[in-house]
């Protein structure tokens, strides 16, 4: 069990490391505020013995000013704390929401692929602010409390040894009934979390997916698996708060027990004499007190659970390692067209037992501009996702410029070579944001018009608002113009490799007749992949590699090829004036007998 907290540990040190100054100076002030507190009962003691024993006037009025002017600046003190002990825990929270935030980035496809956004917001924020809360609670009423009750059992002590017994059993006592059952509702509130998690990750993917959802009828199953999801949900969380509210309860009449003791021992203390009255009614109201700070504690015991929980899993997240390991190395790629090899490659996705390339080689000198086709799932996406290293190769090595992938930084990897798919991702922000990447790939306002331009949304720009500035709002884009985006953003980056796996798959044929036209110009001294279903796409190419079933089943010039009616793509051209590209490889696969 404490080997298991040891992480959780570091990540909360690490996290409050660069607040110890803050913290200190928050800690101090809690104490002036704690000693404050524990005078006053003592005063109402003093108070109540001189009025008893018939002390002039003067004297009592100095003892009940003294006693307002107390409780007021304990107050003030306590309202500092606060302030100082929540500013603490945001930024230390914030911090951690941070790297968090940034280790997510780091994880690989695979592990993305395992947790829906849903989670991942979970993760990075509800857990975050359960530990957040975690700081300020521990800090100020956790550690606060326990030193208020150390401080009153002292006193209690030392006015009379039978009552600071009596105090130390009622404490005792209530405070074993807190733990032994809070204990038992850690791995509740662990579960309950967890249920949220999946409730709010299953919405967030229901509600992505509403349009097909609706369209496809499948809402009564939507509605299903929300209900079922609710149920689980609730189900945990009421488990969770019997568990933890329960030992509440218990608690309370333990501390009631305890005060009603103190009065009676206190009346026989006073009957030998052994204490005053003002004695006396001070054991009582420390005896009242000991109950609050403990309360106190077991309430934020509550949120520590929590807190534990979400320390957990924050920590499991950042200990889980990116599959693919960024070696980090300065090896740079060579500048210009970068040359493309695969090596006997074969790669699996997770979780499939067939792989998706087998032994494939592939050799594309540097400023070749391919064109690769295949049928539906023969492996042509998954080429350009073992390029980017969004996935590394099984077995085999993938080379650009001659160096492995493997070897080169990912951000050298990523800022040269390209890629612009069919789902692009476009932000809430303005133009200029989306197609610099908040400023990632630095450039002028003339840059950016101009390859708007180039791929045919100027005119588009011109009915903009505010121009480069004007914000893009989720689906405001047609699905054409957000390719074209998308093309435009690429080629900012000045890549050695550009990937376009149906780039202009969603675009009118003039659109993508003018848009192939000015990627033709914008790939001159650039190698480029362009994956493409329709074979007019890919008119300018030089070459063509045909994929079939996870290899290459023919490379070679596209000239040469088209001259040579044995091949496939002579088969595909033929064919491709009235079939789509699917149908034409299937009757090509048909007549000569290389079908799947
Ligand atoms: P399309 O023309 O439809 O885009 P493709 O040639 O690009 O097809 P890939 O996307 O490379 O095909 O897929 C190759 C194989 O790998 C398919 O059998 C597919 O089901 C599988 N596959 C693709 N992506 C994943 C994934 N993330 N997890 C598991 N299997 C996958
Ligand atoms: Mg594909």
């Amino acid at each position: 069990m404490s080997r298991a907290r040891g992480p959780e540990a570091r990540l909360l040190l690490t996290a409050l490391g660069p607040e110890r100054r803050k913290l200190t100076g928050v800690m101090l002030v809690l104490l002036v505020a704690l000693a404050l507190r524990l005078a006053m009962p003592a005063m109402l003691g003093w108070f109540v013995d001189a009025a008893i024993d018939g002390r002039e006037l003067s004297l009592l009025t100095a003892i009940a000013a003294a006693y307002v002017a107390v409780a007021l600046t304990a107050e003030v003190l306590s309202l500092v704390v606060t302030w100082g002990s929540v500013s603490v825990s945001w930024r230390a929270g914030n911090r951690l929401r941070e790297r968090l935030a940034r280790h997510a980035l780091r994880l690989d496809m695979g592990w993305h692929a395992r947790h829906s956004p849903g989670q991942l917001i979970e993760r990075i924020d509800g857990d975050v602010e359960a530990l957040a809360l975690f700081f300020n609670n521990v800090l100020v009423h956790v550690v606060g409390n326990l030193l208020l009750l150390v401080g009153m059992l002292v006193v209690a002590f030392t006015i009379s040894p039978w009552a600071g017994l009596l105090l130390v059993v009622t404490c005792a006592l209530g405070a074993t009934v807190l733990v032994k059952v809070r204990a038992a509702a850690v791995p509740a509130r662990e579960a309950e979390r967890e249920a949220n998690a999946i409730l709010y990750g299953d919405l967030e993917e229901r509600l992505g997916g509403l349009e097909d959802l609706k369209a496809n009828g499948a809402g009564a199953y939507a509605v299903h698996r929300l209900h079922t999801n609710s149920a689980r949900t609730w189900r945990a969380a009421r488990r969770a708060s019997l568990l933890g509210d329960g030992s509440y309860a218990f608690a309370a009449i333990t501390f009631a027990f305890g005060s009603v003791l103190t009065l009676g021992l206190g009346f026989v203390l006073v009957q030998r004499e052994m204490v005053t009255v003002g004695q006396v009614l001070a054991l009582f109201r420390y005896s009242e007190m000991l109950r609050q700070p403990l309360e106190r504690i077991a309430e934020q015991m509550k949120e520590m659970q929590k807190a534990l929980a979400g320390a957990r899993r924050a920590s499991t997240m950042l200990a889980e390692e990116p599959r693919i390991a960024d070696p980090g190395s300065d090896r740079h790629l060579p500048a210009g067209a970068l040359a493309v090899e695969l090596d006997g490659v074969t790669f699996t996705y997770p979780g499939t037992d067939r792989p998706a390339l087998s032994r494939t080689d592939l050799a594309i000198a540097p400023g070749t501009h391919v064109g690769v086709v295949g049928r539906t799932g023969s492996g042509k996406t998954t080429l350009g996702r073992l390029l980017l290293r969004l996935w590394d190769a099984t077995d085999g090595h993938v080379r650009l410029g001659g160096v492995d992938v493997r070897d080169l930084s990912l951000a050298e990897l990523r800022a040269r070579v390209a890629v612009v798919t069919q789902d692009v991702e476009l932000f809430r922000a303005s133009t200029r944001d989306n197609l610099t990447l908040f400023g990632a790939r630095p450039a002028t306002d003339e840059e950016l018009v101009a390859i708007l331009r180039r791929v045919g949304l100027g005119s588009w720009l011109d009915h903009q608002s505010d121009g480069l500035d004007t914000p893009i709002e989720g689906g405001g884009l047609s699905a054409g113009e957000a390719q074209l985006l998308a093309v435009a953003r690429a080629f900012l980056a000045d890549p050695g490799l550009v990937i376009l796996d149906e780039a202009s798959s969603r675009l009118d044929p003039i659109t993508e007749a003018a848009l192939s036209h000015a990627v033709a110009e914008l790939l001159e001294g650039r190698t480029a992949l362009v994956i493409a279903h329709r074979l007019a796409t890919l008119d300018r190419v030089d070459e063509i590699v045909v994929v079939e079933n996870g290899h290459v089943a023919e490379h070679g010039s596209r000239a040469a090829l088209a001259q040579d009616p044995a091949s496939r793509y002579a088969a595909l051209l033929a064919t491709a004036g009235s079939l789509p590209i699917e149908e034409a490889l299937e009757t090509f696969a048909d007549d000569e007998g290389l079908g799947a």
